[in-house]
């Protein structure tokens, strides 16, 4: 069939809307038809060709959510009309996934970013021309995507489906590393360094999990408003006095620091500022290298932990971040504002510059919103979500 998609080519400053040919959905794959998807710095850095390498042309996305158009011959738990929000690459066979760990999968990095299927197909193509597909089994900046089963977790058909595409990775990410990662307690206390989508979610379940002290630290005192109205028990500003700052709050340290940021000298922070005994959870990795004091370290009992992908299965904690969003506890959509999928290039410079937190792309208007809507009116929330209209968050 043929389908829109924004193609990520060499020199281009974002990635461009091209009319693509989409192969069918192979046994145990789905087609959905894409209703919006977010956009994570992992798309950015991918498309500028930093990090970790990937073939070209490609269509990146990896917050999908969107419908279930049709399904292959060996799918057994989705029908055509379901709602689904799409989550990583996982291999399904490897002891890990069969543990229930998929982001720890022994092929989550080829299957995330080599822009093809095991076999090396990719659905994707135009004029006979290969483009990579399947960018962490998704590829999502598109009106459809063919995506295997295992990755797509069904919704209730009442929720915005224009808001739900980032509890794929950015929301999950945050909330997995402290509720599974961590399983932090009442009463433990936690330093969140960055607060972009993965911080502010991580400090939102923090307080779910009753945290007794939960700071936050940017260099944005816009980001700092936002989780302090998310959460947050302390917001600091992130420089030289940082570090002090930190010791009068909790003077024996941090059961958990949470570092969303790739700077050097903040995983150095984030391992000092720990309590005897604590944990610091890492996301992502230190630009330039990092060199700790290791023997430091361990002579406090101190542990580093990286962390994928909140370390979470999608299948359990995206319905529980739903149950909480209803009840009002997880507001992830107050970091969401929305672009229609032609404004791509407004959308990347926005998520580049940090003007919004988490810009989500709209290919298609969804059944509870008028074409052409791209804010978020409180009109748009469903007659069962009990969520409160919080204002929209850019920041
Ligand atoms: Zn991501
Ligand atoms: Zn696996």
């Amino acid at each position: 069939m043929r389908v829109r998609a924004a193609v990520s080519r060499a020199g281009q400053p974002h990635p461009m809307i091209e009319e693509l040919e989409l192969g069918e959905p192979r046994a145990d794959e789905v087609l959905v038809r894409v209703v919006a998807a977010g956009i994570c710095h992992t798309d950015l850095y991918c498309h500028a060709g930093l990090g970790v390498p990937i073939p070209t042309p490609i269509v990146l996305g990896h917050e999908g959510a969107g419908i279930v158009e049709a399904v292959g011959g060996g799918v057994s738990e989705l029908a055509v009309g379901d709602h689904v929000v799409l989550s990583g690459a996982s291999c399904g066979q490897c002891p890990k996934c069969r543990a229930g760990r998929p982001t720890y999968c022994r092929d989550a990095m080829k299957l995330s970013f080599g822009g093809m299927r095991v076999d090396g197909s990719s659905p994707l193509s135009r004029h006979g021309e290969l483009i990579h597909g399947m960018f962490f089994a998704q590829s999502s900046f598109a009106t459809h995507v063919v995506a295997p089963e295992r990755s797509a977790v069904r919704v209730a058909q009442d929720l915005p489906l224009d808001r739900l595409g980032p509890l794929g990775c950015g929301i999950i990410t945050g909330a997995g590393s402290v509720l599974e990662a961590f399983r932090l307690h009442a009463g433990d206390s936690i330093v969140v360094f960055g607060v972009g989508s993965v911080g502010l979610a991580a400090v939102m379940a923090a307080r779910i999990a009753g945290a007794s002290r939960i700071v936050a630290v940017d260099i944005s005192a816009k980001r700092l408003r936002l989780a302090s109205e998310l959460g947050a028990t302390d917001a600091i500003a992130s420089d030289e006095k940082t570090a002090g700052i930190l010791r009068e709050i909790v003077r024996d340290g941090f059961t958990f620091s949470f570092n969303t940021t790739s700077v050097p000298e903040v995983f150095t922070l984030a391992a000092e500022c720990l309590a005897m005994e604590g944990t610091a959870g890492f996301v992502t990795r230190p630009r330039g290298g990092w060199t700790p004091d290791i023997a430091k370290l361990l002579a406090s009992g101190r542990r580093l932990q990286g962390i994928l992908g909140g370390s979470a299965a999608p299948k359990v904690l995206i319905p529980l971040m739903i149950d909480y969003w209803r009840q009002g506890r997880f507001p992830f959509d107050r970091l969401i504002r929305e672009f229609p999928f032609e404004k791509i290039g407004d959308a990347w410079e926005a998520c580049a510059q940090g003007a919004v937190v988490k810009p989500v792309l709209v290919m298609a208007p969804s059944d509870s919103k008028a074409p052409g809507a791209s804010e978020a009116p409180s009109g748009s929330r469903p007659p069962g979500g009990s969520q409160p209209s919080g204002s929209q968050a850019s920041s």
